[in-house]
């Protein structure tokens, strides 16, 4: 899987393709990371397309936390823009898109 960072125009916040709600998280760099939408246009709590996840998971019965989200922090489609704050597009995520896009 490819690491290099992509970096995009520093003063705007990269858009997600269609289909997919953009997480974005961290600030210098903010990485803008992709969630798959449903029909309904819910992210369902998936993970991103890099398979990090959002959420934690807990044990069903006591809701206390097995193992923390890969991602503390995010914002799903918000986030930071501003001549100060870099901008990445995730590139494991924005390089699976053609493999779920209809
Ligand atoms: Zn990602």
């Amino acid at each position: 899987m490819s690491t290099a960072p992509h970096w995009v125009n520093a003063h705007q916040m990269p858009k997600p393709p269609e289909g997919f709600a953009a997480c974005r998280v961290g600030w210098n760099p903010q990485i803008t990371h992709l969630v798959l939408l449903d029909s309904k246009g819910s992210n369902g709590g998936r993970p991103t397309m890099c398979r990090l996840t959002r959420f934690p998971t807990r044990d069903p019965h006591t809701h206390r936390v097995l193992l923390d989200a890969d991602l503390p922090g995010w914002s799903m489609g918000g986030g930071v823009a501003g001549p100060n704050v870099e901008q990445i597009e995730c590139p494991a995520c924005y390089a699976r898109i053609g493999e779920v896009a209809p």
